[in-house]
């Protein structure tokens, strides 16, 4: 049997460099909490992404939890996309809010700020808005930032998967009230596991960094906080991984070119990406014409040991332990789910591994007339 290829693969940093960065803990014994090393890596973070206001955590999923705190949304509603991850949810449903569920748009597959105005007149209580920049390509950010000061309510932004997106000149985390990154070893920049969150007031800083270790400084408690520490371990991962990422990002670019070209004359739907982003790339999303060709595609990848991923599914609409009242229909997304794969894509997926992708595609779906 060949090699197997999955949707991706863990980018590795230079071992000599990674056991170097580690050694300075093994001296100082200052494994977490704070240490020098994650304070380097949020240094090297906010020069390279322009962001000051920026703090790393220990997941994105931690980092979601406490930006959405921060912004006071505990327990309260909140209007979010179906068509994300699962942690996105997860996190809301953490602090007790009431996910109020916004489809997408059919284009970018992002919350739909027309659909989100609609609900938020029909529902005046929605406290707060939760998009996702799904596959790190933009949500349309001047029509949910328009919406969103109209109501005077906050947008976080989950943007776990747009490290390295670049919109209207600055980093996709830079918009919103606040944001939230994931460092998952998935990821196109990654510290095995960890996130960051981002703040656009830099003044929350301190709340969010006390609320990061459990909302005390030695024997005086503040207030409410959780374990969002990144250890000193995972953040020389990070160090290590950075100086890379642009190379990596570029690497995805040529091919996504390379697949493009492959599978042109195809009947597959691409997500459209938005005039004045400069896209990660950070995953290859296709569309299959229905959910039955969705399945012979996957399991006629599957027979050659390729395996794609279905980012994103199921729509979160439609999980089985939500309350069933908060199950409201999204045609949009849950057609998409039923049709999506996400193909490989990192470095060291070969022209070879291409061709043979696009040609199982061509063989199953057949081509356009
Ligand atoms: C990866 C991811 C998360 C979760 O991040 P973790 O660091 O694994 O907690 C959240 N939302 C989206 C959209 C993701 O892709």
């Amino acid at each position: 049997m060949k090699e197997p290829i999955y949707v991706t693969k863990s980018r590795m940093p230079d071992q000599a460099l990674f056991f170097r960065l580690c050694s300075e803990c093994f001296q100082s014994l200052w494994v977490t909490n704070n240490g020098t090393l994650v304070r380097q890596l949020e240094r090297a973070l906010r020069q390279q992404l322009g962001i000051d206001s920026l703090l790393v955590c220990n997941n994105g999923t931690t980092a979601l939890m406490l930006a959405l705190h921060c912004a006071g949304l505990a327990g309260k509603k909140v209007a979010v996309t179906p068509y994300t991850y699962v942690a996105t949810l997860s996190a809301l449903l953490w602090i007790g809010c009431i996910p109020v569920f916004v489809d997408v748009e059919p284009e970018s597959f992002c919350l739909s700020p027309d659909l989100l105005r609609r609900r938020l007149r029909e529902n005046p209580d929605i406290a707060g808005v939760l998009p996702v920049h799904a596959y790190g390509l933009a949500c349309d950010v001047d029509g949910l930032d328009s919406v969103c000061r109209e109501y005077g309510i906050p947008l976080v932004y989950d943007a776990a998967q747009a490290f390295g997106s670049r919109y209207k000149g600055k980093s996709l985390l830079d918009y919103g009230d606040y944001s939230i990154c994931s460092f998952h070893a998935t990821k196109v920049f990654h510290t095995a596991e960890g996130g960051c969150v981002v703040s656009r007031r830099p003044e929350d800083l301190p709340d969010l960094s006390l609320a990061r270790a459990f909302g005390h400084i030695n024997d005086d408690h503040y207030s409410l906080g959780i374990n969002g520490k990144l250890s000193e371990l995972h953040a020389a991962m990070g160090l290590a991984l950075l100086p890379g990422t642009a190379d990596e990002i570029n690497c995805r670019g040529e091919l996504h070119a390379a697949y493009a070209a492959a599978l042109a004359g195809l009947e597959l739907v691409r997500p459209v990406q938005r005039a004045g982003l400069e896209w990660n790339n950070a995953y290859y999303p296709i569309l299959l014409p229905d959910e039955a060709s969705r399945a012979r595609v996957e399991a006629a990848l599957l027979s050659e040991n390729i395996h794609p991923r279905r980012y994103f599914y199921p729509s979160l609409n439609t999980l089985p332990y939500l309350k069933p009242e908060w199950r409201t229909p999204c045609p949009t997304a849950e057609d998409a789910a039923k049709r999506v794969l996400c193909l490989p894509l990192y470095d060291g997926v070969r022209a070879e591994d291409i061709a043979l992708v696009a040609r199982v595609l061509a063989e199953t779906i057949g081509r356009r007339a």
